[in-house]
């Protein structure tokens, strides 16, 4: 019996994860990857910390502060920082355990690692925030440096956050370097990086319809029913219009917001909601506004899978367990036959094996999921390029930036294809599975370089 608290998230990461290495034939291709498998469970270092700092009215405010180191075997620790009211350890544990095979499927040099503390940035001052992040950095500097751990954005952390962090970070070590991803584009920042998860995301999924469909579909024309309404949804949603096809619906964590007439949301609609995000507001300070009355309706409370109708494609990417298996199965019955993760384990075990469940048989038919350490490498791929960049002391234009981008997730994508059909032997004419292979393809890279 385990002596350890329970961690439900960490526990569900895990086993979604070895459920899929132990059916497949790796096991017994590389017997020695088992004990390997044990290894990789366990964080390489956990830092818990306090942090005090005072609000707008000179109270003493305490949160806490964690970086989980998890895995260094193929680089310097990598991964972002969330800020939000229910991070705890297990949560961060999930979050880096998903992120140290998910940097593995981006090919780059960079080993897995996660942080972030239980403070909520919604309602707070910019003054709040800054002096939050130079008081989480004042720890945090002794443990991360460009070669030993370098974080970025999560939720809650965007462009801003990197900036105060960032900022005490160069202050406190009286140091330069390219510490943390997500920077600035005059500080050091990468182009193309504030689109990059969302724009993966559809990098990866037009592969998934190209490839099942034997190249005859492409977004265009395609239904996409969307959650969240943050950055990954933003770009996410941008990308899906511009490829031609059709946004149902974005949400936050207070309800869903859905096209009602049919048409979808317009770039112009996207950048209001952008708008309100910056403002750290709901999604409700806009529904009353003209440009959005008629145009969509508003669902207190709800997620959007079962309120948009017909679908073909759904991107969760709004946070973890934000698919239910009654709701994966509505989407099926809508007609969805792609699945995404902006978001990182997005669907639950249930609806995983609701998608995995119709993606047997025929490939016409069947319904294909593309797990998030696989969908969304796009943002954690171009924080590696912003390192390669900083450590040259050269920027490359937007153009490069988004190339090698789009040839990150095209690798990932076929690595995940391919090392399904070597491990788990798909039946003839079956889409092969991305979670199960993405899965291996991850975890050998990194049991390898151990
Ligand atoms: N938070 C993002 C992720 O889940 C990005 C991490 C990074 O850029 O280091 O992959």
């Amino acid at each position: 019996m385990s002596n350890l608290p329970s961690e439900p998230e960490f526990e569900q990461a895990y086993k979604e994860l070895a459920s899929t290495i132990e059916s497949s034939s790796l096991f017994k291709k590389n017997p020695e990857y088992r004990t390997a498998l044990a290894v990789v469970s366990v964080p390489e270092r956990v830092i818990q910390f306090r942090v005090v700092w005072e609000d707008d009215q000179g109270k003493v405010q305490i949160n806490r502060g964690y970086r989980v180191q998890f895995n260094s075997a193929l680089g310097p620790y990598k991964g972002g920082l969330r800020f939000h009211p229910t991070v705890n350890l297990s949560i961060l544990k999930f979050l880096g355990f998903e992120q140290i095979f998910k940097n593995a499927l981006t090919g780059l040099n960079i080993g897995g690692g996660k942080g972030g503390a239980d403070f909520d940035p919604k309602g707070k001052s910019d003054n709040e925030i800054r002096r939050f992040c130079v008081s989480f950095m004042r720890e945090l500097s002794k443990h991360i440096g460009a070669d030993t751990d370098v974080p970025a954005g999560d939720i809650g952390v965007t462009g801003r956050e990197i900036g105060y962090l960032f900022g005490a970070y160069r202050a406190q070590r009286n140091l330069w370097e390219g510490v943390l991803t997500g920077k600035g584009g005059s500080w050091g920042g990468s182009l193309i990086r504030p689109e990059a998860t969302g724009y993966g995301v559809i990098y990866y999924v037009d592969h998934m319809i190209s490839y099942a469909s034997g190249g005859k579909e492409s977004f265009k024309g395609k239904r996409v029913a969307i959650s969240g309404s943050g950055n990954v949804a933003q770009y996410a949603a941008l990308k899906a219009i511009e490829l031609g096809a059709t946004i149902l619906s974005l949400s936050d964590s207070k309800g869903a917001l859905i096209s009602a007439d049919g048409k979808g949301f317009s770039p112009a609609d996207i950048a209001l909601i952008a708008q309100v995000k910056v403002e750290r507001k709901q999604l409700t300070e806009i529904t009353s506004q003209d440009a959005f009355k008629g145009k969509f309706k508003y669902i207190p409370g709800a997620r959007p899978w079962i309120h948009v109708g017909q679908v073909d494609v759904a991107l969760p990417c709004a946070t973890q367990n934000e698919v239910s298996g009654e709701e994966a199965e509505a989407l099926i019955k809508a007609g969805a036959k792609f699945i995404a993760e902006g978001s990182n384990m997005g669907c639950s075990q249930a609806a995983i094996d609701a998608f995995e469940g119709h993606r047997k048989g025929n490939q016409a038919q069947g319904v294909w999921y593309g797990p998030g350490k696989a969908a969304n490498c796009g943002g954690v791929a171009v924080s590696g390029l912003e390192m390669a960049q900083n450590s040259q002391r050269i920027s490359w234009t937007a153009e490069e930036v988004d190339n090698k981008l789009k040839d990150i997730m095209e690798a990932c994508f076929k690595n995940g294809l391919e090392t399904a059909k070597e491990y788990c032997e798909p039946a003839e004419g079956e889409l092969p599975s991305l979670v199960a292979g993405s899965n291996i393809a991850g975890f050998k890279k990194v049991a390898a370089a151990m």
